[in-house]
């Protein structure tokens, strides 16, 4: 797949969310905005519900937010105070309409709409309770079992949705960073470990919910604060309530600082951007090489390029061109242009590069072959040396907390020595950023993150497959 030819992980997806009754009649637009911010965290469907507490009108479909949303379109949804939007890469579930967000699930009258980022380690035993429960399924994704849960506990009737939605958590075990549209309510829930970030902000006449700070910035919003893990937050015409369904135990996903999130996102105060010029520094230090000049793997490696280049006094240039077009493209690429994958992406500046020693910085090596093409392709373009350097630690295992990473299949960290790894991508020299240099840039407590993927220790026991829940072997890349 083309959106794969820069050999990194995928986000699960990104979740929006809006309720404010001064701006009924621009919520889809706005929502619009916030999908287009979230952009990064999936590529593969895009949809938009909006409410007007009784009914609500959706619009969802396979692609990027552009190409699925035009003015036409959002004009039909402009009726309500509520909306929810969602941008989704499948971890769980195939890329396919069926299970492009946000899902709707009811019973009789009890109807809800979801938008979800993560994974639950527990859906295939969830599932088959909730169809032994009478639940029936069209998609495969596990959002729908957090839908149906919740419908479930909605459906006694003896409590408010806050509560329904708490007691619905007790059955959920995973990452899961949730958005929901109960009749006239706005909810917003994040697990226990708060894997996946989600935030609240504040807008004319009411509150916007998003999975990164970049979202609420794009729609004016106001940052109020992070939906703590295990917190339960409602909004209708009453305000904001909050609840807490679990106590919190945090584990923020570390790969969210290395590569997921936007630069100019914020997670409990810290920018990302300078996060990653931390890492950045922290190589340096431990890393430090004779060079001519720091080049980035644009763009996620920007940052800790920078970093890199101040704290070694080696200049920094763009070395690499970035074509920022080649996006997600329903156009499959023939075998031949497989070869260029690569070159489709980026193209060296021999300006910066012939004859040079040269420091190249990347957030992550996963499967090792991109950063083997690039390696080459520096060569080609005349540098001398290359010193690839990498603002992370080498990834050994699987995710299972909501990213496109689910078996160790695959993972050149996993089986091969950094010595091995250096000689299948044909760097000069290689090297990587401890866990401590990683874990200490994000200025997070060790506790306060999963680092399962570099270090084994997964915070919640259990597994997920993507394709589990549909029976299907193939894999994604
Ligand atoms: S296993 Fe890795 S990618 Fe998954 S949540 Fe933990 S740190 Fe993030």
């Amino acid at each position: 797949m083309l959106d794969h030819a820069d050999g990194k992980p995928k986000e699960a997806c990104g979740v929006f969310g809006l309720y404010s009754r001064s701006l009924a009649g621009e919520l889809a637009q706005r929502t619009y905005f916030g999908l287009y911010a979230l952009q990064h965290r999936g590529q593969e469907s895009a949809g938009i519900a909006v409410s007007d507490g009784e009914r609500t009108l959706a619009m969802r479909d396979m692609g990027l937010v552009s190409q699925v949303f035009d003015e036409h379109r959002l004009a039909a949804l402009e009726s309500g105070h509520i909306a929810l939007g969602h941008v989704r890469y499948s971890t769980t579930g195939s890329a396919s309409w069926e299970n492009a967000q946000p899902e709707f699930h009811g019973r009789g009258d009890v109807n809800v709409a979801v938008a979800h980022n993560g994974n639950l380690v527990n859906a295939a035993r969830l599932g088959e309770e909730l169809a032994a429960e009478g639940f029936e399924f069209n998609s495969t994704s596990d959002t729908s079992f957090i839908a149906a849960a919740a419908v479930a506990e909605l459906e006694k009737g003896r409590c408010g949705v806050g509560e329904a939605v708490v007691a619905a958590m007790r059955r959920f075990s995973g990452a899961y960073s949730v958005a929901m549209i109960f009749r006239d309510k706005l909810v917003a829930f994040r697990d226990p470990h708060g894997f996946r970030p989600l935030c609240i902000g504040e807008v004319e006449g009411g509150y916007a919910v998003s999975s990164e700070t970049c979202g609420l910035d794009i729609v004016g919003a106001k940052f109020l604060r992070e939906v703590e893990p295990g917190e339960v937050v409602v909004v209708d015409d009453e305000g904001l309530t909050s609840r807490r369904a679990e106590e919190a135990r945090r584990s923020l996903c570390v790969f969210e600082y290395v590569y997921f999130a936007r630069p100019d996102s914020r997670f409990d105060g810290r920018e990302v951007a300078d996060a990653r010029r931390g890492m950045g520094e922290a190589l340096a230090d431990e890393s430090p090489v004779e060079a001519d000049v720091v080049i980035p793997v644009p763009d996620s490696g920007i940052m800790a390029a920078v970093g890199y280049s101040n704290r070694s006094g080696i200049p920094y240039a763009e070395g690499l061109i970035k074509n920022r077009y080649v996006g997600r493209t329903f156009i499959q690429p023939t075998d031949g242009m497989r070869q260029i994958g690569l070159r489709l992406k980026l193209n060296p500046l021999p300006s910066v590069i012939e004859g040079k020693r040269v420091v190249v910085i990347d957030d992550s090596i996963v499967r090792g072959n991109t950063s083997r093409k690039l390696v080459a392709l520096l060569f080609e373009a005349g540098a001398a040396e290359v010193h690839f350097r990498v603002s992370s630690p080498p990834v050994t295992g699987p995710c299972y907390y909501g990213i496109d990473m689910d078996t160790r299949e695959g993972l050149v960290g996993a089986k091969h020595s950094v010595e091995e790894i250096r000689r299948q991508i044909g760097a000069t020299t290689l090297a990587y950023l401890s866990v401590e240099g990683m874990t200490r840039a994000t200025r997070h407590p060790r506790s306060g993150l999963c680092r399962a993927c570099f270090d084994g220790d997964y915070p919640v026991p259990g597994t997920a497959s993507k394709f589990a829940l549909e029976g299907a072997t193939a894999g994604e890349g």
